[in-house]
């Protein structure tokens, strides 16, 4: 397909700054882009072509992404098609259940992203709730816990860096460096919540990665912004680099979870070692105690939920909820 000067245009005027207009010098996360006044909408061959530039396209069937002038929205129901869960050693009892990031509720990713006069660190603030979305619409929280803990090294996250929150909501505290494997090296994996794209360990022709600072991130040679992924901390960005929102330590607009069970105790010499899918909206999660196997059961019929708690005896307690929303 070939794009028009016309196309070129409106693309750049959204935001989408893309490879197939690098040429022309535009990236995502180019901070400089033009007023989109009385610019048609685009096509759906334009948006798609974009999107697939943006690192979505491979997870069109479960993420549902629309823009206006202001923001590229993001729906997703927050459960990866991967595995979850099995490798936690310090597991708060809480287990991955689908949300309602749509409508209203849906992610909203700058597509204008500005560079901050002054940046916020992640190392300080920003405990509660996420500070970048993957491209597999998975949010991503701070690297630190909400105690200040580096959720990686206290055996928090499963084997693909992610975990299950208060609300039952599944998200990541790393880079989840596997999408890259997915959406190739030279796609974003993720975009932090300023609006710039987070990419993985390498640059997006392939080269080594250079002189990152303190927020994982660093300027391009045509004046852009891009984070990338890593291995030890901050292992996402580090904090904003771009204009935020924070309220109440938390950056705005971003998606609600709400809790549907009381808040649960993290279960001493515990290790997540099974993680199934047995059914449609069932799920059946193993762990091991001192050896002995235990296993929780769950699954959802609308917006009840049924959990099974089965001990290393074999019995059994059932535990229902209603969902709110
Ligand atoms: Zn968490
Ligand atoms: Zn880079």
């Amino acid at each position: 397909m070939s794009i028009t000067r016309r196309d070129f245009l409106r693309l750049s005027a959204y935001g989408f700054g893309t490879t197939f207009l690098a040429a022309c010098g535009f990236r995502p996360g180019d901070p400089a882009l033009l007023n989109p006044t009385d610019l048609p909408a685009l096509s759906p061959t334009v948006i798609s072509q974009a999107l697939t530039e943006l690192g979505f396209e491979a997870f069109a069937d479960t993420v549902k992404i629309y823009q206006d002038e202001q923001y590229l929205y993001v729906e997703s129901n927050g459960m990866p098609a991967h595995q979850m869960m099995v490798g936690i050693t310090s597991w708060q009892q809480q287990v991955p259940v689908p949300q309602s990031y749509a409508g209203s509720n849906a992610w909203k990713i700058p597509l204008h992203p500005v560079i901050a006069e002054n940046p916020v660190s992640a190392k300080t603030s920003l405990y509660r709730g996420a500070i970048a979305l993957a491209v597999n619409g998975i949010p991503i929280f701070n690297a630190l816990n909400n105690r200040g803990d580096d959720a990686l090294l206290y055996g928090e996250l499963d084997e693909w860096g992610g975990h299950a929150g208060r609300a039952d909501d599944y998200h990541y505290h790393v880079a989840p460096l596997h999408l890259s494997e997915i959406v190739g090296m030279d796609k974003p994996i993720a975009y932090a919540l300023d609006g710039f794209p987070i990419y993985g360990l390498t640059e997006p022709d392939g080269s080594a990665v250079t002189a990152l600072d303190e927020f994982n991130g660093h300027f391009t040679a045509d004046g852009g912004y891009h984070y990338h992924g890593t291995h030890t901390y901050p292992y996402i960005n580090g904090g904003m680099r771009g204009v935020v929102t924070v309220n109440g330590d938390q950056i705005e607009p971003q998606p609600r979870t709400q809790p549907f069970r009381d808040s649960l105790q993290p279960l001493q010499g515990a290790t997540i070692t099974g993680f199934e899918t047995p059914a449609d909206n069932s799920y059946a999660l193993e762990y091991q105690i001192n050896g002995q196997k235990y296993y929780v059961n769950y699954g959802f019929n609308g917006n009840v939920y049924t959990f099974e708690f089965v001990d290393a005896a074999g019995n059994k307690t059932t535990e229902t909820y209603t969902k709110p929303g």
